[in-house]
């Protein structure tokens, strides 16, 4: 079965095996953050942020992104990804100098590019800005995102710890974005309540909402959600890893989904939560017994809710047709 991605971050979804061996090239001891079968360790969400950003600073250059992108569009396609939009910080890509970040952007590219020839998997990006390093970081991404928005740059985004700080604070940044044509999205609702979905949406206007998944313990909020159409990029296993939601049964999506809320699936960092895109569908088929036709309604909602230009969305389309027919 095809399937859309719409919330993954690049460096989140980097497999153990390629960190490790790049940093054994560049002689950086992280081997702290591997368990003894090779794959990340941590404890809980806060040490999980320690460790991802341990894992990202083997990622020093360009060409590293490169390599990194094609080893992630790999396994994306794997599990039958056609359409991926990945996560980009130009705070890990050259300390969000924009001509350092021009650099390691051409280079994404032109691995995905190359993925594209050869599996057919599309790929487009959305800047984010990272939450817990404060709005005056997240101005100068902002302005690394203006400046590269076009057909691939489609988005513009926030991630991170969401008990830092508020929303609020970081509306230069997002109007800027919005002025430079990005579509708006945020991370809220994982952590953070209800309010915190509130927040994202009134004072940040965006359109869809990273998890939002916490909106459930407020059903006026879900009836507002579905009456907006506000689209949510889901992450099941994540949420489950993360010890947000004890079994996929109890996971919200069931509900969300049965009370008229655009929702969509996604891995978020694959590798750091065992999960694929393939494990997500499997498991939400067990859990809720959806059978094709909910997860056709998935890719569609994702569909109408990509972020990429209307060109890319029929290329995609035909691509759904074909399966589906
Ligand atoms: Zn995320």
């Amino acid at each position: 079965m095809p399937k859309l991605e719409l919330h993954l971050h690049l460096e989140g979804a980097a497999p153990p095996a390629f960190i490790r061996g790049l940093a054994q090239e560049k002689k950086i001891d992280i081997s702290g953050i591997f368990d003894e079968a090779g794959n990340y360790r941590y404890k809980d969400f806060w040490d999980f942020l320690k460790v991802y950003e341990a894992a990202t600073s083997v990622l020093t250059s360009p060409s590293d992104y490169a390599r990194l992108t094609r080893a992630v569009l790999e396994e994306s396609a794997a599990s039958g990804v056609i359409y991926s939009e990945c996560f980009l910080s130009p705070d890990f890509c050259g300390g969000r100098d924009l001509g350092a970040w021009r650099e390691y952007l051409h280079a994404i590219r032109e691995a995905a590019d190359q993925a594209e020839r050869q599996d057919g998997i599309i790929l487009r990006g959305i800047i984010t800005c990272i939450r817990h390093f404060g709005p005056e970081k997240a101005r100068e991404t902002a302005v690394c995102a203006a400046e590269t928005a076009g057909d691939w740059i489609v988005g513009f985004g926030i991630a991170g710890d969401e008990k830092a700080g508020k929303p609020r604070d970081f509306l230069w940044s997002f109007d800027c974005a919005r002025e430079a044509g990005l579509r708006l999205t945020a991370h809220a609702g994982e952590w953070g309540g209800p309010d915190s979905v509130r927040d994202a949406l009134n004072d940040l206007r965006v359109e869809r909402i990273g998890h939002g998944v916490r909106a459930i313990e407020d059903l006026v909020l879900v009836d507002e959600l579905a009456e907006r159409g506000t689209v949510l990029e889901v992450c099941p296993g994540s949420n489950i890893a993360l010890g947000i939601y004890p079994t996929w049964r109890a996971h919200p999506i069931g509900q969300l989904y049965d009370r008229g809320v655009k929702v969509t699936v996604s891995t978020d960092d694959p590798p750091f939560f065992h999960t694929t895109m393939t494990r997500e569908y499997d498991r939400l088929a067990d859990a809720f017994d959806w059978d094709a036709g909910v997860f056709e309604t998935l890719s569609r909602t994702a569909l109408d809710a990509a972020f990429c230009d209307s060109k890319t969305k029929t290329t995609i389309a035909k691509k759904l047709e074909a399966a589906h027919a």
